[in-house]
């Protein structure tokens, strides 16, 4: 937000002639919208907008007052419009005569139903009697990092007046509930001219008469912020640099090296995701003089550390001298005295009634010289947690800059970390998916048998990479898989799994993304057809090529990972019914396929001591989006068995016991299985996926 490049002030992207056209609740969705979209000024699913409207009431016909106000668990930057609760402004008016005092605040949570308008079934927030009692039409609820930089700042008070004089007050810190609603109300009828407040190590309220008033005022206060810090920030960031930054690939080779393992240490409740972040901002950070002195002091806006912890785990990696084997075999007490230190201040802050203690782990892992690693129960949560931390090192940067920074008082960051209110919406999520924060990598996976594991291995909550050599088609399995499951779910990577150097650093690419590694479904391949006189040394290289060296080298690099996480680890084989029948005219291929099957043997015995999982599906005749089964070896299966290559497939499925056609649906079934649980207690297996066929019976 400070430096250069952020400084720039926020944009007016007010449009009259689009907002014409809409309807008062519109207009709401409008500014909520424009508002999100910028994390400076809020953070991801931070901050609430809300517009006082009339409305009628669907029952008497009467004109009502209704409250329109983001609903719980929503974002500002992509709500719409069934994201707004709806309520009943008389009834929440009511509410007050009921009120027992602030002991009891909490209760109130509980009559927020009461007042809903419409049967609107979006759930009210905390927030709510925030907007319900500023007695203005349009209420603008923001966590700017510019606003909470003052807010944070010892002196946060002064600093307001200083910047906005008598046009914004301050409040001083209160957790976000029924009393503080109270407090809102009372200093907007105190101070009729004031266009907004300061909430103490928190964040901004502002409003106006008008949807457009209300968005406006808010661009100006948070520019009038920014603009105050560009003319009085104007030390070194966080006392300046103390440690260089290494080099791009340095740091990558870092990360890729320290993410595993902190994993691995972390995963044993809960297997978590990881993110990277090399940014300016967390950079200038992580190199800087008062990183530790700084990073103890804990983030400050509740919605901050609520995602990444109060302090981060400040790595013992020394960029002048690196030695990263001496930080890795240095991680297991720096973890450890990071979860004793947590249990402390449970136990220190805890309440009769406090839920009990959470996972002790830190999320937020900064590395001198580096950068910044956070770790979460999904993808999404590990990068915004990452987004949070960022917007808290910019609040650092501001407050430090002008004032001295103060985190919340602990009892208080313990109050709302174990609120009961929290913990009700954490036990409301709904059970983790059998495959949450597993993460796969799948070769082929572009193709039909890869790209529909990848989407079964989805389904379950598994992060992929998939990886493949067809570019071109990657790029399109790719943005198919991420618009049915989420961006954050799928990476992809080129790989020729026959290259030492591409297997090595399109794994490098897979840790970097997601942390780590649970499964690998070595599936890439070929097919060929000649018979053996006529089967050039070519032609058999590159049989042997991609399946069994490639097979080796997946593997082997799979391995690798997996020790260095010690946390087992799982690998399927997509081989062939081939590699247990012959077959006439493919020897170069069968016998490849029976080299994937015995050296998935090798390698369960040489892995069940790590608790390493590897397993085989047999497939066959898997026609319907296959590549192998496009072009050439179609035509010359069908030349084979004389017959139409059209009635190929009928052919196959009249052959099989069965009768029944197989699909990479089916395989990516049975590879889900044994990448799963379900098959704990199964290693050095084979699976036929064929229909049914006699010759390929396993004794
Ligand atoms: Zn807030």
């Amino acid at each position: 937000m400070l430096d250069k490049q952020q400084g720039a002030r926020l944009a007016n992207l007010w449009d009259d002639v689009k907002a014409a056209k809409m309807s008062e609740a519109e207009r709401l969705l409008y500014r909520s919208n424009l508002l999100g979209s910028d994390k400076r000024i809020t953070n991801y699913g931070g901050g609430n907008t809300s517009a006082k409207v009339m409305e009628k009431d669907p029952l008497t016909g009467e004109t009502a007052e209704v409250l329109w106000v983001k609903g719980s668990g929503g974002d500002v930057g992509t709500i719409k419009m069934d994201g707004f609760a709806t309520l009943y402004m008389d009834k929440l008016r009511a509410m007050k005569g009921i009120y027992r005092g602030v002991e009891f605040e909490d209760e109130m949570v509980g009559y927020l139903p009461h007042c809903t308008f419409n049967l609107n079934p979006r759930a009210a927030s905390i927030d709510t009697p925030l907007h319900a009692y500023v007695p203005k039409t349009h209420v603008d609820h923001m966590h700017p990092d510019a606003i909470i930089a003052v807010a944070a700042s010892k002196n946060s008070k002064e600093l307001t007046k200083r910047i906005f004089g008598d046009e914004i007050g301050w409040l001083p810190w209160k957790r976000p509930g029924y009393e503080l609603g109270l407090w809102l109300e009372k200093y907007c009828l105190e101070n009729p001219k004031a266009r907004g407040v300061v909430l103490e190590s928190h964040g901004l309220f502002t409003w106006g008469d008008t949807a457009k008033q209300a968005y406006e005022t808010t661009i100006e206060i948070i520019n009038r912020a920014i603009a105050w810090f560009e003319a009085e920030n104007t030390a070194p960031a966080f006392g300046g640099e103390a440690k260089p930054v290494l080099a791009t690939s340095e740091r990558v080779a870092i990360a890729r090296k320290l993410m595993p393992v902190i994993r691995g240490l972390i995963s044993a409740e809960e297997k978590k995701v990881g993110h990277f972040d090399d940014s300016t901002a967390v950079l200038d950070f992580v190199t800087s003089t008062n990183l530790e002195p700084l990073a103890a002091l804990g983030t400050s806006c509740p919605d901050h550390f609520l995602r990444t912890k109060i302090r981060p785990l400040v790595v013992d990696f020394d960029p002048t001298q690196p030695d990263v084997e001496k930080t890795l075999a240095g991680l297991p007490e720096a973890i450890a005295a990071y979860r004793a230190d947590y249990a402390r201040y449970y136990e220190r802050c805890k309440r009769a009634d406090s839920p009990a203690m959470r996972d002790p782990n830190a999320v937020v892992y900064l590395v001198p010289g580096v950068g910044m690693i956070t770790f979460a129960k999904d993808k999404a949560t590990a990068r915004i947690s990452g987004e949070f931390y960022v917007n808290a090192i910019n609040v650092m940067r501001g407050a430090s800059g002008v004032s001295t920074y103060v985190g919340l008082p602990e009892q208080e960051a313990f109050d709302i970390e174990y609120w009961l209110l929290e913990e009700a919406k954490l036990q409301r999520m709904p059970k983790p998916k059998s495959l949450a924060g597993r993460i796969a990598l799948v070769t082929g996976g572009a193709g039909g048998i890869g790209k529909a594991t990848a989407s079964r291995l989805m389904q379950e909550g598994a992060c992929v990479v998939l990886a493949d050599i067809d570019e071109a088609a990657l790029e399109t399995a790719q943005s198919e898989l991420a618009a049915r499951y989420g961006k954050d779910f799928v990476r992809s990577v080129s790989m020729n799994v026959t290259s030492e150097a591409a297997v090595e650093s399109g794994f490098g690419d897979a840790l970097l993304a997601f942390g780590g590694l649970d499964i690998l479904v070595s599936n890439a391949g070929l097919a060929s057809s000649a018979a053996i006189e006529d089967t050039t040394l070519a032609l058999w290289n590159k049989n042997i090529d991609i399946l069994a060296t490639g097979y080796f080298l997946v593997s082997r690099e799979a391995f690798r990972i997996f020790r260095s996480q010690k946390a087992g680890g799982n690998v399927v084989f997509v081989a062939s019914k081939n590699g247990l029948a012959a077959s006439p005219g493919a020897s170069a291929y069968c016998t490849a396929k029976a080299a994937e099957i015995h050296l998935a043997r090798c390698l369960a015995l040489e892995g069940a001591s790590a608790q390493i999982r590897v397993n085989v599906v047999n497939p066959d005749a898997v026609l319907r989006g296959s590549k192998i089964w496009s072009g050439e070896w179609k035509e010359q299966r069908a030349a084979a068995y004389k017959m139409d290559v059209d009635d190929l497939e009928a052919h196959y499925r009249e052959r099989s016991m069965l009768k029944l056609s197989v699909v990479p649906e089916d395989i990516a079934e049975a590879i889900y299985f044994l990448a799963s649980d379900m098959s704990a207690k199964s290693t050095g297996n084979i699976v036929n996926v064929d229909a049914g066929n006699a010759q390929s019976f396993t004794r």
